[in-house]
């Protein structure tokens, strides 16, 4: 077969024999090779081979996309808003340091390289995370949502005091003119300190109403702005949990039921996923509580509409998912990890509430789990299968967005010897927060363009399953498909996408052999 060159679209030229462009679609055909495992009882494992045929199609076209953030007013709001103000009026700014100009950092789809392979030294050869197939650029979306304060974004941004003044300055005109919609206050399911802010509420108490409204709210905002594509995030305060009760919010019928007589159990996030769902619009959590209650993940199931979550994995979270898998994979056994937080913005205000705190530290603590699972010879029934995991959060006022964090990893090292390693760290939260919704919405705008078959099969091909893990990277506690455990590793998550973006152009999974090396 004569090689196609998949070109014109980015930077990258791909020739592969397993990939050809077609009516503006790329068309891969990808080896997905595995190993199936089977325990023998004796401690023995049988291993064998096996690979599966697929056929990958990828929409080349980026479509015009919205972004409408619940929550739009708060710290995350506001500051992504003027940040991408900012890159697509290319505002420069004076700090202290000098004149700054405005950047994606903290954005793997915009700051961060892939490594496509090898030049003909044999050295690595990396491009942009966003030119090896088109994505959504960040400057081109139209940013829309909506807050339970009425605040309009200039006044919001002031009281996030994230972002320098010069900025704030600069950007405010704009700002000023973008107003949060309306949204639905439950009061019972965020903090009662922030009874304060609600002050931009839609009317009502028929919860099924209230789906309907932020259904309309799309459209309308779809239409005004004529998008072809809108995503939503939950960027709002952390709820408490809702109760999982049989009948009420377990099944897909149950839960449109329960909105429908207007249950206490329903929270104000899903009844934004559940409106999302309905129309097919992609609804990522960013928050930790369980928006996706069982009725809500089967409802997704039956429209096959994206979702994601749970909970942004921004600092600590983040590290921690790097730092335990690489202890445990080195041998060292973890026996405690206590994390401290504090911090002084608005989102540790709700937090200081008993049921929001526990919401958070659900979601902090289940990030080992898997590392745990993976390694029987340190976690067992005899040395025990645990890791002791403190989680603290204070509310400090005075520090506002400047979150500090602090880790002490204890570990069990060689002949009973133990290691400690503390980390102390501090940033401004919402300037970690914001990037990751721009490539939670770059990447889920992204999946939504790519379909697949097996390439030996008669159906048509058929978008993803709708619970997006491939988003994980970016969540701290991240939904997986019922049945299926969440891989919570760094590092994991990073390589799942990349040889999955590297297949849709019609190359193999990134291997690091290097055999042009190492070989004579
Ligand atoms: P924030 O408190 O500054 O902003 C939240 C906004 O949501 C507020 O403006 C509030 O008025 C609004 N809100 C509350 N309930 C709402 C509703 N029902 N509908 C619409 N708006 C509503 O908080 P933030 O710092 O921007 O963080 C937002 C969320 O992201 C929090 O839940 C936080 O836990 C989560 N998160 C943040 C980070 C981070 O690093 N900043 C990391 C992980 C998760």
């Amino acid at each position: 077969a004569t090689p196609e060159v998949l070109s014109g679209y980015t930077s990258v030229k791909v020739f592969s024999d397993n990939a050809k462009v077609e009516d503006g679609f790329i068309i891969s055909d990808y080896a997905y090779e595995n190993a199936i495992v089977k325990r023998i009882p004796g401690g023995m494992y049988e291993v064998t081979p096996n690979k599966v045929d697929y056929q990958f199609k990828v929409d080349m076209k980026v479509p015009k996309t919205g972004l409408m953030m619940v929550g739009l007013g708060g710290n995350n709001g506001s500051t992504l808003t003027a940040t991408i103000l900012a890159n697509r009026y290319g505002i420069n700014f004076r700090t202290k340091q000098g004149l700054q100009k405005p950047n994606y950092y903290g954005s793997v789809t915009q700051a961060s390289t892939l490594k496509l392979g090898v030049d003909e030294d044999g050295n690595d050869v990396y491009a942009p995370f966003n030119e090896i197939l088109p994505m959504l650029h960040p400057n081109d979306i139209v940013i829309g949502g909506w807050d339970i304060n009425s605040a309009n974004l200039a006044d919001a941004m002031a009281r996030s005091k994230v972002l320098d003044f010069d900025l704030q300055r600069q950007v405010a005109k704009y700002m000023a003119q973008i107003k949060p919609l309306p949204s639905i206050y439950y009061p019972d399911f965020i903090a009662a300190n922030q009874s304060d802010r609600a002050d931009n509420l839609i009317d009502g108490d028929s919860k099924w109403d209230h789906v309907q409204r932020i259904r309309r709210d799309i459209q309308d905002f779809k239409a005004k702005n004529e998008l072809e594509k809108v995503i939503v995030v939950w960027t709002a305060n952390t709820e408490r949990y809702a109760e999982i009760i049989p009948g009420v919010n377990d099944t897909a019928e149950n839960l449109i039921n329960s909105i429908k007589t207007s249950h206490d159990e329903v929270a104000p996030s899903t009844i934004f996923a559940v409106a999302c769902i309905l129309d097919g619009v992609p609804f990522i959590n960013g928050s930790p509580q369980n928006t996706f209650v069982p009725g809500c993940i089967e409802l997704a199931e039956k429209s096959k509409s994206f979702i994601g979550g749970d909970d942004f994995k921004s600092g600590q979270t983040k590290i921690k998912s790097v730092l335990a898998q690489f202890l445990v994979d080195a041998g060292i056994r973890p026996l405690s990890i206590a994390s401290y937080n504090h911090l002084g913005n608005n989102d540790g205000y709700n937090l200081s509430a008993p049921k929001q705190f526990r919401s958070k530290e659900i979601s902090k603590k289940s990030v080992v789990d898997d590392m745990i699972a993976s390694n029987h010879i340190l976690y067992n029934e005899e040395k025990g299968n645990t890791i002791d995991h403190c989680i603290v959060i204070k509310y400090v006022p005075a520090v506002g967005d400047s979150k500090v964090a602090m880790d002490e990893y204890y570990s069990e090292l060689m002949m009973g010897g133990h290691n400690t390693i503390s980390i102390h760290n501090v940033c401004e939260d919402s300037l970690l927060a914001s990037p990751l919704i721009i490539d939670l919405t770059v990447i889920a705008e992204f999946f939504s363009r790519v379909t697949y078959k097996k390439t030996d099969s008669e159906d048509d091909f058929e978008k993803f399953y709708p619970v997006l893990s491939v988003l994980s990277y970016w969540l701290k506690a991240p939904l997986a498909r019922p049945g299926c455990e969440p891989v919570n590793g760094l590092n994991k998550q990073r390589t799942a996408l990349e040889n999955l973006l590297r297949a849709f152009v019609g190359l193999g999974p990134q291997n690091e052999l290097k055999l042009e090396e190492r070989l004579w």
